[in-house]
């Protein structure tokens, strides 16, 4: 039942133009953030209620305070024990999963907390949903993969919370044919033991792509959508939806043939993607490079083990995201090094340090700022404190040389992130040349997409990063799940600026690739081919259904997907626009 993609459908002349609400979307159609994709049509089915949370209630007696707490550790072991028993069943993440989550519930510290209030005269219940907010304050100050883990604390409460009270365990529904999972959020002990034959798709209003949910959802291969908000909430238990995880949608009232034969689309296409190889180029030969997003030596193995002929984005930063001092030279380029040796040939595009907003590097973002997406990140580090990229350019000239990248068809290009100016530009690219480096730049402030040609004359190439330039020319925070209809590259307003920066390519025979998620949506792709971008590059498990899709299509096709895209009044037609011009 888990298919990719939906390929061509019927012919449709004329789009529709979707009409309701803020957000464009078509009645009937709840979006969110794609995460893993695949088409499949089936009934929804919600999560058991998680239990509601006690108030506090009137003191305990002292006498009966000690059978309070046996309570307590009754109902942990009884929660503990389960969750173990289920974690011999399963392997790999999902085990470890279930191991983490058992760890939770026998936390000492934990108990310390629920025995110190019990003893001071509140009820185990009361207690234990106190001493876990306590521990969710801390672990969301600490932020990053702490507060990530918020989610497996609040699920061993409502679990323990339950069992003290002899209701039903909160968690997955028992269905005995496939059903579409609907959550708030799965907690991670659920998602650790979902049949996909069962439940065949997973919808949630909150989490994002690094979530558990995720995480599972790619290991079972089933199609998965998060952050749809609370609109899911008017997809009422039992109705039947077609959930398409490439498209990040859920749709209800769809004519049965209909969504069954758009469920058959998708899986022919899923055979193509599958059986894809490469290189990526239109039906009728016009070229466009694939290459991966990496972030360190392993993530770059795994590129060069697939489709990708190259890197087209290296997250530097991500490299020394706990580092609280700065690595030596010769530190960097070991770690560099490891990266340039999984691609001993073909481009491989390494950005300098995008330290900042999301993602704080301890050595470099030491203070705090009121509003850091717009403050000294990316290239604005180096401003003051040239030295810190100079040692980084240097750290990569060096990785070079450590790697043995010296074939003749071997590339290394460099970029700065965050340029806004054509000053930065120029700058930024003499570091580079005095070191023999090739530099470029990353088009992600709307600024920079506006002043492309005098940019691009003191550059060898562009980078598009559609998450930020989405995220700047809405004005909208790309970590803001209530904000996902404005954070979609397929607003207009982003593809006129990507469209700008191509025809600048155009003039100054200056390549253009993509590097932001856009490049991982099969038909945006499409799109950015005929606006003019030469490269595309996402992440590795995205890469065969892109060239699939762009083999499927010839040039002049891509041509009109962007012109119909570019024409739109929004996100939602412009997508749909798109695909009516393949005829789906
Ligand atoms: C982007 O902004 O599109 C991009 C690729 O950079 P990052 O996601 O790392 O900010
Ligand atoms: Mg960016």
């Amino acid at each position: 039942m888990t298919q990719t993609e939906a390929s061509s459908a019927s012919s449709a002349a004329q789009p529709p133009v979707p009409s309701t609400g803020p957000d464009g979307s078509g009645q009937g159609t709840v979006r969110g953030r794609s995460v893993v994709p695949g088409v499949v049509y089936a009934p929804v089915t919600w999560v058991t209620e998680r239990p509601e949370l006690p108030e506090p209630t009137e003191t305990v007696p002292e006498d009966r305070r000690d059978s309070e707490f046996e309570a307590f550790t009754a109902a942990v072991d009884t929660v503990a024990d389960r969750l173990a028993a289920r974690s011999h069943n399963v392997d790999g993440h999902a085990r470890q999963v279930l191991e983490a989550t058992v760890a939770i519930a026998r936390d000492r510290a934990w108990a310390r907390k629920v025995k110190k209030s019990v003893a001071a005269g509140q009820t185990a219940v009361y207690a234990v949903r106190q001493a876990t907010e306590d521990f969710i304050v801390m672990f969301r100050k600490a932020g990053g993969v702490m507060a990530e883990r918020v989610t497996d604390l609040a699920d061993v409460r409502d679990r323990v919370i339950a069992e003290l009270r002899g209701e039903p365990e909160p968690g997955i529904p028992q269905v005995d044919s496939p059903h579409v999972l609907l959550a708030d959020d799965l907690a991670p002990a659920d998602t650790a033991t979902l049949d996909p034959d069962l439940i065949v798709a997973v919808v949630t209003e909150k989490g994002g792509a690094t979530s558990h949910t995720a995480i599972i959802a790619r290991q079972l291969d089933i199609p998965c959508v998060v952050a749809t908000g609370p609109a899911l909430q008017t997809v009422t238990e039992g109705t039947a939806v077609v959930v398409d995880g490439g498209e990040g949608t859920v749709e209800t009232g769809v004519d049965p043939e209909e969504a069954r034969s758009r469920v058959d689309a998708a899986a022919r296409f899923s055979e193509k993607v599958r059986s894809w190889t490469g290189p990526a180029q239109t039906s009728d030969g016009q070229r466009v490079q694939l290459l991966a997003n990496v972030q360190d030596g392993v993530t770059a193995e795994q590129a060069a083990a697939s489709v990708a002929e190259g890197i087209g984005l290296f997250r530097t930063e991500l490299c020394f995201l706990s580092e609280t001092s700065e690595p030596s030279v010769d530190q960097q380029a070991e770690r560099y090094a490891e990266v340039f040796r999984a691609f001993p040939e073909g481009k491989v595009v390494v950005r300098t340090l995008d330290a900042g907003s999301d993602k704080p590097v301890p050595f470099v973002n030491a203070e705090d700022e009121d509003n850091p997406a717009l403050g000294v990140r990316g290239l604005r580090i180096a401003r003051g404190n040239t030295q810190l990229l100079e040692r980084q350019l240097d750290g990569i000239s060096r990785g070079l040389e450590l790697s043995g990248r010296t074939s003749s068809t071997a590339q290394t290009w460099v970029m700065a992130p965050m340029v806004a100016t054509v000053y930065e530009a120029k700058w930024f690219a003499q570091l580079c040349h005095e070191r023999g480096l090739t530099a470029g730049a990353m088009i992600e402030v709307p600024a920079a997409a506006l002043m492309a040609e005098k940019i691009m004359s003191y550059l060898d190439f562009v980078s598009i990063g559609t998450n930020d330039l989405t995220q700047y020319t809405m004005a909208a925070d790309r970590l803001s799940s209530s904000l996902a209809y404005l954070t979609d590259p397929w607003q207009p307003a982003v593809l006129h600026l990507v469209h700008t920066t191509c025809r600048a390519g155009s003039v100054t025979r200056t390549a253009v690739g993509v590097c932001g998620e856009a490049a991982a949506d099969p038909l945006l792709a499409c799109v950015l081919t005929g606006l003019g971008v030469n490269s595309l590059s996402a992440a590795t498990p995205a890469l065969a259904a892109v060239g699939a899709q762009l083999g499927e299509v010839d040039f002049v096709t891509c041509r009109n997907m962007a012109a119909a895209a570019l024409n739109a009044e929004g996100a939602e037609e412009a997508r749909t626009a798109a695909a009516a011009v393949i005829g789906r």
